[in-house]
This record gives structure tokens, C-alpha cells and sequence, in this order.
């Protein structure tokens, strides 16, 4: 099969989408809003499943150069900052699964999938264009974007994020639902952090209804933090809304200097907040010639850190399905077969490891999680895209 794939949305899914894709021969057109290619300054945390797949598409020297690697992350006390928990993310995760963690910026990782896209074909990445319409026929679907402009594909993929417009268009709007969270998230010049506030440099507070993540990314350059907090109501999603230090140091009042620390050194163009809203998964991901991948086909809360990570394990599949297969009906039924199961478990436990990390009551917490993490033995890792039988 050598359709013309057309992807709307050049995030970290679409653009895994193109490499996959592209690397195996097919012809693929990316179509973006953004008129440049960029990403928010902010982490990312990527478990060994989406290291296998990032290797396979021939990434590993930018994880090695790039990325931070973790060998231990501490679970800390919110006031007091005593280890509650220690988690491998290193050397115990390789010999069990073959691969580790790995702490990014994400525009260093959606940089180098842009690269190595526009390496197999410069024009495969086409800017500026937003998409507002969607229809399809019996031998191709038809896109119209926001200038008037159109074109036309044979099999269509919509990575264009939880708020997909694609989505939207093929399936009808979701019900959304606000999760009472609101986030922080801000990165933090290294030289300025002192070194005794970083004892393992991954680690995670938590407290009554609120929990800070912070690591380092950029080769160690940038110290990344996300904090949640409960908020009874919020009306904006998205994650450029600007905040303040004072506001974030108001709702962290009382704890630990090893969180504080961090906050007190934001720079405030840095620092961002906004509110978290989750989506009930779809019953299926594709329609006629249209398929989802993503935050669009799967949106998810960020608790254990994986919506980019099953976004690039779909981008994978994805191609392998089509690969694999004569028509775009077999295509999608690979896709979905070898996707669906694994992207709703991850969804749910996600929702789940919310409601632990806000245990008012942080030592019991301690006892429940001692000596094992919120992702560990419920088969997180235990998945392969790149040998997932499609
Ligand atoms: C606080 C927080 C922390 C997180 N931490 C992690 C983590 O540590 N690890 C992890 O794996 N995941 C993490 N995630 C989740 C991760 O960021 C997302 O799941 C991931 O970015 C989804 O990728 P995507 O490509 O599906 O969508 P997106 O990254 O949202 O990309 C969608 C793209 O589509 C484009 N687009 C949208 N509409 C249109 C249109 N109409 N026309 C054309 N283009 C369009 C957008 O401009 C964008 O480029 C976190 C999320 C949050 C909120």
C-alpha cells in the first residue's frame, strides 16, 4: 500500500508519525498550525517503552547527548523533605525491560524529530496551516484550512493534540471535565540552584493536595519543575498562561525549601500555569480513512508522565501497521488492535495515580508505595512498540 498520508499537527506525535512513516518509504504530508516549528519550554519524562521506539527511528545519540538519565528518583515530604521512597529509573529498569528513563526538554526531542522528518524530505512539513475542515469520500479525504486553502490525502492522521479539531470533525466533540488540578510548570537556569537542594536531581514532593516533579533536561543546563494543586473551579486550558512567583509561593506556603527554592528562582517568563481537564476514552480511533494518534485519539492526565510517551509508541505502531497491510480498513484494525487496550490502560491508571499522589495523609502513603513506584508492577514497561505484534 503507498497511500498519501496526510497528519495534521506537527507535535511530538505527528512528527514521530512523518520519521516512522517516511524511514518506511511511504509519502507523508505534515500540516501545521504554528507558523514556525517549536515547542513550550518545558520536561518531559520518557519511560524505556518510548526510548525502544526512539532508538528504532534512530534517535539514541540525542538521548545520549541531551537528555538527563536518572539512576534513582527520591519521593520526598512535602514539609520536611525526609525520603518517603526511592525509585530505579536506571540501571534496574535496563535489565528488566532493556532500556531506562530519560529526562528531556521537549524541544530538544521535538527538534530532532523535525530534523531528521525534514532530513527525508524537506517539504514534508508544510506551516501555517491550520485546519478547519475534514470530509471524506469513498477515495480520498479532503482537508480546508483556515486561509481557504485545501488538499486532498488517501488516509488521514489526526495528531493535532486533546483538543483535536480533527477529532471533533470525524467523531463530534467530546464531553470534557474539569479535574479540580491545576498546574505550574517552570524551568530554572542549574547554575542558580544550589547543589544541596538536589539530592538525587529527580525527585518528587508530595503533600495534601499538591505534588511537585522537578528534574534536570538540556544536558543539565535547566532544572524542569511541575506542581499540581487542587482548585475548586477553572475555566482556561492550555499552557501559556502566564503566573507569578508570588501566587505559586502563596499556594507552597509551609513547604520544604527544597521545593520553595526552586519557585523563589523562576525567572517569571518561565513560569506557567493552567488548569487540567480530562476527556473519557474513545470507543474507537478511526472512521473511513481517518485514524487518531496521541492526545487526540487518548487524551490523558499528566501523573505518570505519558502522553508524549504513548503518543510516540502510536507513531510506531502506527507505521508498522501500514506497513504490514493492503488496505487502510486492515491498516487501522492493526493499529487500533495492537494500540487501543494498551493507550486506555495507561489513560486510566494515569487518573488513578492522581488520586495517590493527593493523599492528604502522606505517611500512609509511604507505607503503601514503600520500596516500589506508582508505575512499577502494574506493567507499564512491559510493552514494546517496536515488537508489539501488529
Ligand atoms: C504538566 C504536563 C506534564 C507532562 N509531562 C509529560 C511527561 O513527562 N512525559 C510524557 O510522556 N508526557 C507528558 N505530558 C503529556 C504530553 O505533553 C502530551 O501527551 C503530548 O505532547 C501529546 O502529543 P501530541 O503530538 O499528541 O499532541 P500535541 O503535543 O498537543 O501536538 C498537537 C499539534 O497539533 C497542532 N494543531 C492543533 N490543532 C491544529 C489544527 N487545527 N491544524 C493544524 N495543526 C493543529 C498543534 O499546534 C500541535 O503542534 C505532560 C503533559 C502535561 C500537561
Amino acid at each position: 500500500m503507498q497511500p498519501h498520508i496526510g497528519i495534521v499537527g506537527a507535535g511530538i506525535g505527528g512528527l514521530t508519525a512523518a520519521l516512522a512513516l517516511l524511514r518506511a518509504g511511504q509519502r507523508v504530508t505534515v500540516f501545521e498550525q504554528a507558523p514556525v516549528l517549536a515547542e513550550v519550554g518545558a520536561g518531559l519524562s520518557l519511560s524505556p517503552t518510548a526510548a525502544h521506539a526512539l532508538n528504532h527511528l534512530g534517535l539514541h545519540d540525542m538521548l545520549q547527548a541531551k537528555a538527563h538519565h536518572p539512576e534513582d528518583q527520591c519521593v520526598r515530604h512535602w514539609r520536611d523533605g525526609r525520603p518517603l521512597n526511592w525509585v530505579n529509573r536506571g540501571q534496574k529498569l535496563i535489565e528488566r525491560y532493556g532500556e531506562r528513563y530519560y529526562l528531556v526538554h521537549r524541544a530538544d526531542l521535538h527538534d530532532a524529530l523535525a530534523a531528521a522528518v525534514r532530513a527525508c524530505d524537506p517539504q514534508a512539513v508544510r506551516l501555517g496551516r491550520r485546519c478547519t475542515g475534514v470530509s471524506q469520500d469513498a477515495r480520498g479525504v479532503d482537508l480546508a484550512f483556515v486561509d481557504g486553502g485545501t488538499a486532498r490525502v488517501d488516509l488521514l492522521v489526526g495528531a493535532d493534540g486533546s483538543r483535536s479539531p480533527v477529532r471533533n470533525q470525524v467523531f463530534g466533540p467530546l464531553g470534557v471535565t474539569y479535574t479540580g488540578y491545576i498546574a505550574w510548570r517552570g524551568l530554572v537556569p542549574m547554575h542558580l540552584v544550589p547543589e544541596d537542594i538536589l539530592d538525587p536531581p529527580s525527585g518528587l514532593f508530595i503533600g495534601p493536595g499538591h505534588l511537585v516533579n522537578r528534574y534536570p533536561v538540556r544536558s543539565g543546563e535547566l532544572l524542569n519543575f511541575v506542581a499540581f494543586a487542587e482548585r475548586e473551579a477553572w475555566t482556561e486550558e492550555g499552557w501559556a498562561i502566564r503566573s507569578s512567583r508570588a501566587e505559586l509561593l502563596a499556594e507552597f506556603e509551609g513547604w520544604t525549601p527544597m521545593v520553595r527554592r526552586i519557585m523563589e528562582l523562576v525567572p517569571e517568563d518561565q513560569l506557567f500555569k493552567w488548569g487540567l481537564f480530562d476527556r473519557e476514552p474513545l470507543a474507537a480511533w478511526s472512521k473511513g480513512r481517518v485514524t487518531l494518534l496521541g492526545d487526540a485519539a487518548h487524551p490523558i492526565l499528566p501523573f505518570l508522565g505519558h502522553g508524549a510517551v504513548l503518543a510516540i509508541e502510536d507513531a510506531v505502531v502506527l507505521a508498522r501497521a501500514i506497513g504490514a497491510s493492503s488496505s487502510i480498513d486492515e491498516a487501522f484494525a492493526r493499529y487500533e488492535n495492537a494500540r487501543r487496550e494498551r493507550a486506555t490502560f495507561v489513560v486510566l491508571e494515569s487518573r488513578k495515580a492522581g488520586k495517590a499522589f493527593h493523599d492528604p495523609d502522606s505517611d500512609s502513603y509511604a507505607q503503601r508505595v514503600k520500596g516500589k513506584a506508582a508505575d512499577e508492577g502494574i506493567g507499564l514497561f512491559s510493552y514494546n512498540p517496536v515488537t508489539q505484534p501488529v
